[in-house]
């Protein structure tokens, strides 16, 4: 059913705490957590912690989620002291587009300078 945790995921493993991650914040409905191979000076996760596939899925079937999610986006930047400066919310959805965990995440990016396009 959507939204169910699923055994095979690694985000939902970090979600049950059987994944160790480093937290860096949390709510009843998401969770917020460093990237393992950071690709900027502030690189953090954030993920409902309902199980949907990506972020157009988890906005179709639940678009008061979907907002949480881009709400803790901002509290991390400003966690991070980046939000003056400026930063960046990622989204990779599907393979080509670099997606390689299949349960809805924002990437949190900032504290160096970021290229537009991003390439
Ligand atoms: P995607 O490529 O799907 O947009 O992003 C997945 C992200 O998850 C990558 O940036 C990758 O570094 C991160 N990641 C993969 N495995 C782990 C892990 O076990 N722990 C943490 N904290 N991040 C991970
Ligand atoms: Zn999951």
């Amino acid at each position: 059913m959507a939204g169910e945790a699923q055994a095979d995921c690694l985000f939902c493993k970090i979600v049950a705490g059987d994944v160790p991650a480093t937290i860096v914040r949390e709510t009843e409905t998401t969770v917020a957590f460093q990237d393992i191979n950071p690709q900027a000076p502030c690189h953090v996760l954030v993920i409902p912690r309902a199980h949907y596939h990506d972020a157009a899925a988890l906005a179709t079937a639940e678009p008061a989620l979907a907002a949480d999610v881009l709400r803790e986006a901002g509290e991390v930047a400003a966690q991070c002291k980046v939000a003056d400066t400026g930063y960046r919310v990622v989204f990779n959805t599907g393979t080509g587009a670099g997606q390689t965990v299949f349960h809805a995440h924002a990437h949190v990016l900032g504290g160096r300078g970021l290229q537009w396009p991003p390439g």
